[in-house]
């Protein structure tokens, strides 16, 4: 081994390579200097040096020596390692496998990262290196506080890890090769009735790895029924339309009639047909169950359906009661579509929560002991304002 790269490793620093012709006392301050301050004097350390070529890492060392440098006053710092001499310094690495071993920096493989070696056979991850550098402000080795002045690629870590992957899949296809043919042994008579229980333990697993399969495409098609249920939905609607329609043709063919089609201007009529009379009485019951005070789906506000407010209440025949004004507002969104209530989906008919109250005045207490002419129909009062829906909130 060169006498340059053996004092490399030992974490030395390196003698001068060139002799000159000057007096001892200046070549042995020139080698003090020298040692007193190698990094300074390097010039080409550092991450990036590492993806030179030996000619430019060469010239780039011959441009950065001094003046005093070159005419040998002082010793001229140490030149880039050659290939042959970076062989001996990656064999020294390989030797000691430290690429099989993590980044000392990050405590990580190396795996496919980019990694670099020191001339001092250190190996680290390129970018630990380099984020090292910046934080120490200094250009040391970080294992053994050697200046280096020299660095390159290495491929060792990333060959190590090819290794690994390689055998894990070799592991990995033996491993379900000899399953197989184990398993296409035991489906052998002969060989059931010698081994039964060898037999049933590899039913068993063969019957657990169905179900983990079946239960794993389960989840994966979790919403799959959701989408067909919404298919089959969307197809019978769809039906149903073109069914009322060819009805339509028919009995205009025949008798002239014409079924009412459930169209926007209809809304109404068709629905107060889906909702029998009875209804209206299960629903206020159904509401009134919910308590006197409950809040309104569209808006969040509190129906009151005790006090006088209640006159602002709409009582759907699903038995939800909404503002009047919100559920006006919700139903001009849908003029060409049919109603759906908006908490349970329904179609629905409305109508005031005091509908009743409203339909039936109260008629007059008459007494009876006045004379007739004296029995009049008290006057209706003043009419009762018409409802504005923007100031009901
Ligand atoms: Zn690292
Ligand atoms: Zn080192
Ligand atoms: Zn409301
Ligand atoms: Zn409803």
């Amino acid at each position: 081994m060169p006498e340059l790269l053996q004092a490399h490793l030992l974490g030395k620093p390196p003698r001068p390579v060139r002799t000159r012709s000057a007096s001892s006392h200046t070549q042995e301050r020139g080698l003090r200097s020298q040692a007193a301050e190698p990094c300074r004097s390097a010039p080409s350390a550092g991450f990036r040096h590492a993806e030179l070529d030996y000619d430019e890492k060469l010239r780039r060392h011959q441009a950065s020596l001094s003046l005093a440098q070159r005419m040998g006053l002082v010793a001229e710092p140490a030149q880039p390692l050659t290939s042959v001499q970076w062989e001996h310094v990656k064999h020294a690495s390989d030797s000691r496998q430290d690429s099989e071993v993590p980044c000392s920096i990050c405590l990580e493989d190396f795996r496919t990262r980019p990694q670099v070696i020191l001339s001092c056979s250190h190996v680290f991850h390129g970018e630990c290196l380099r984020s090292f550098e910046r934080f120490a402000g200094k250009r040391h080795c970080p294992l053994c506080r050697c200046p280096y002045f020299d660095a390159t690629i290495h491929h060792s870590g990333l060959m190590v890890w090819r290794k690994k992957c390689a055998s894990r899949i070799q592991r990995a296809w033996r491993g379900y090769t000899s399953r197989k043919e184990l398993f296409n042994e035991l489906r052998d008579p002969n060989i059931r009735k010698e081994a039964p229980a060898l037999h049933r333990r590899c039913c068993g697993k063969a019957l657990q790895a169905l179900g983990g399969k079946l239960e794993k495409a389960c989840e994966d098609h979790e919403d799959a029924l959701e989408r067909f249920l919404q298919e089959l939905d969307g197809s019978v609607a769809q039906s149903s339309a073109l069914i009322r329609e060819g009805l339509c043709g028919f009995e205009q063919l025949h008798s002239g009639m014409v079924a009412p089609l459930p169209a926007a201007s209809s809304n109404q009529e068709a629905m107060s047909k889906d909702c029998p009379k009875w209804s209206w009485s299960t629903a206020r019951k159904a509401a009134r169950s919910r308590g006197e005070e409950v809040d309104c789906p569209i808006c969040f506000q509190p129906c009151h359906l005790a006090d006088r407010q209640s006159d602002r209440v709409e009582l759907l025949s699903c038995s939800h009661v909404f503002h009047r004004c919100c559920i006006m507002s919700f139903e001009s969104f849908h003029v060409f579509e049919v109603h759906l209530c908006p908490v349970c989906r329904q179609t629905y008919d409305r109508r005031p929560w005091n509908y009743e109250a409203q339909a039936k005045p109260p008629r007059p207490v008459v007494d009876k002991d006045l004379p007739h002419r004296l029995r009049s129909v008290p006057k209706p009062g003043p009419r009762a304002p018409r409802l504005n829906y923007r100031a009901l909130h």
